[in-house]
């Protein structure tokens, strides 16, 4: 068996959906949209996004004598929703914190790897600049939509995307092409027009900026706009057709609590947030601005505490 075999072996057998392998390399169609997405000011105030431009487009400014990317794909389509009505959570917050979820496992892949390549290596889930979607497009796992988002063809966008950066070569996967077609049912869907043009996501009118990155007071306009989203939003994702046929994920660290479904959520206080949401992604967000999308969903003002 070659070694890209065993890798992509391993990596199924820790846990991950998918895996792919991509040469490093500077990225310079990604560097240039990413220059004008930037100086267009569609970060919002993601100012961070702006920051390691040159490692961010070139991992081997990033970690010195990194010469491949294994790219892995985690499912985290839930075996089930919210209760209809409920303020709605974005389905990757359902359950764990996901950038501790799939590093453990890039870890534990890496100490696999180790056992029969002498190599080093690191791991990377949103934690550092990395262009993540373009090095899975790259690592022949699917393709950018229009969404913006990534896509696998059977996984669709519900899945999180993990690397590890290794100091050793390997044979590149054949990056996949683009699937789209003539589809843009994504940007019919969005409900703020956040997605006016296809490829473009401007963060700034995006649910998922407003109620998760962005630290200003919402003001009226925005809190009608967002209507029932609480943190996130998967408008988009739901809309795609390559989504649709998503399968829920059984892996047991993603699994949500019981007690997530059975919120009373107009009755959301401090201790729920700090007992059940934990080592949660929610906790990107904070209590206060939880509540505040409460008490607009909701028509109230009171802070509980
Ligand atoms: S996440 Fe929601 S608001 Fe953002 S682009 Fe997708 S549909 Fe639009
Ligand atoms: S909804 Fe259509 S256009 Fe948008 S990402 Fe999915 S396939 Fe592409």
């Amino acid at each position: 068996m070659d070694n890209e075999t065993f890798i992509k072996n391993a990596a199924l057998e820790v846990g991950f959906d998918a895996c792919g392998i991509a040469a490093t390399d500077f990225l310079p169609k990604d560097a240039a949209y990413l220059q004008q997405w930037l100086a267009d000011g569609c970060h919002g105030e993601m100012h961070y996004m702006a920051n390691h431009f040159g490692k961010r487009t070139d991992p081997r400014l990033l970690v010195e004598n990194a010469k491949s990317i294994v790219v892995v794909l985690m499912n985290y389509f839930p075996q089930c929703l919210q209760p209809s009505g409920a303020p709605l959570v974005a389905k990757y917050a359902y359950g764990a914190d996901y950038h501790f979820v799939v590093k453990n496992k890039l870890n534990e892949l890496l100490v696999q790897i180790q056992q029969r390549i002498p190599c080093e290596g690191i791991a990377f889930c949103d934690s550092a600049p990395i262009l993540e979607r373009c090095w899975a497009q790259r690592a022949g796992l699917g393709w950018i939509g229009k969404s913006n988002l990534f896509i696998h063809p059977t996984l669709g966008s519900y899945c999180f995307i993990g690397e590890l950066l290794l100091d050793i070569a390997l044979k590149p996967d054949e990056p996949m092409a683009e699937r789209c077609g003539q589809c843009r049912k994504c940007l019919d869907a969005c409900p703020t027009n956040a997605l006016s043009h296809p490829y473009r996501l401007d963060a700034r009118r995006c649910i998922s900026y407003l109620t998760i990155e962005y630290r200003g007071k919402l003001e009226d306009i925005y809190n009608e706009m967002l209507e029932n989203h609480l943190f996130g939003c998967d408008v988009c994702l739901d809309a795609c057709p390559w989504n649709a046929k998503a399968k829920a994920n059984f892996h047991a660290e993603l699994q949500p609590q019981e007690a997530f479904f059975q919120l009373d959520w107009s009755r959301f206080t401090r201790g729920q947030f700090n007992n059940l949401f934990k080592n949660s992604p929610l906790r990107r967000a904070g209590y206060r601005k939880l509540k505040d999308r409460l008490n607009a969903i909701y028509g109230t003002s009171t802070i509980t505490q």
